[in-house]
């Protein structure tokens, strides 16, 4: 009964990651969110140069579009 032991435990350390797989969300897929934005705000980030960070609010990760993307949605 050694091995299903093994097997369950491999089991639960890759369980913990998939939660991303499973939300799927990447850069372009939030990138339209930041029309969401107000666009003084993304004329403001543009002008100071400084990125926007959007985060996921399914899996929590963290994207940030820099001033050039962001002058993309302008
Ligand atoms: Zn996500």
């Amino acid at each position: 009964m050694e091995i299903p032991g093994k097997i369950f435990k491999d089991i639960e350390i890759v369980g913990s990651i998939p939660i991303q797989h499973f939300c799927g969300c990447s850069k372009e897929v939030l990138y339209p969110l930041l029309h969401s934005l107000e666009k003084k705000d993304l004329k403001y980030a543009v002008m100071k140069a400084e990125p926007i960070e959007l985060v996921c609010h399914i899996c929590g990760s963290k994207y940030d579009f820099e001033p050039h993307e962001i002058a993309g949605l302008l």
